[in-house]
């Protein structure tokens, strides 16, 4: 079997950040509005110590949906693919949270993908230290490391790489699970 590794955040889960800055602020913010990766960027910096104490009384995962076709496709390539997930925890603002985010971030997993053993998470901070055969991710910083094929996620933050910037990286786009699905399973 060939091994397939997944990122959590804007692959498998969506929006969760968004709707609770939302909420912390009082605001009608959608991703496209951040400027950055980081949505945190939207927080005002004098309101930063309020965010992170809010942030960690939460859990950013109650606010997260699950992304169209993920849950189906991912019992699917479970099958065929030795299947690992792979998310960074660290939250950048406030490390000494990252604690509970990694919890959090494992109760989600456990309690929505049941089929996928949980030795098979992966919580870690440098994705250059991973080595598959096939990886999927929304950042492309983060895709960085060995693999044959790398499949970009679309996301918010990575619409406007263009086809060349994608060739010369060695991505692949995938716009959503079903076109995972006609890559990996077909
Ligand atoms: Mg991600």
């Amino acid at each position: 079997m060939e091994k397939l590794i997944v990122d959590m955040d804007d692959v498998i889960t969506e929006k969760g950040f968004i709707r609770m800055i939302n909420e912390f602020l009082g605001t009608n913010y959608t991703q496209e509005d951040a400027e950055s990766y980081y949505i945190n960027d939207l927080i005002p910096k004098d309101r930063m110590d309020e965010w992170v104490e809010f942030y960690s009384n939460n859990n950013v995962y109650d606010y997260a949906n699950i992304v169209e076709g993920a849950k189906e496709t991912l019992e699917k390539l479970n099958e065929k693919y030795d299947l690992f997930i792979a998310t960074a925890y660290v939250f950048r603002d406030a490390p000494q949270v990252s604690g509970k985010t990694l919890n959090d971030k494992y109760n989600f997993l456990i309690k929505n993908f049941p089929f996928i053993d949980p030795h098979k998470f992966i919580f870690i901070s440098n994705k250059e230290l991973l080595e598959a055969d096939i990886r999927i991710d929304d950042s492309p910083k983060k895709l960085i490391g060995k693999a044959r094929l790398k499949l970009l996620f679309t996301a918010y933050h990575n619409k406007n790489m263009t086809e060349e910037e994608l060739k010369e990286s060695n991505f692949v786009r995938v716009n959503g699970w079903k076109e995972v699905e006609e890559i990996l399973l077909k």
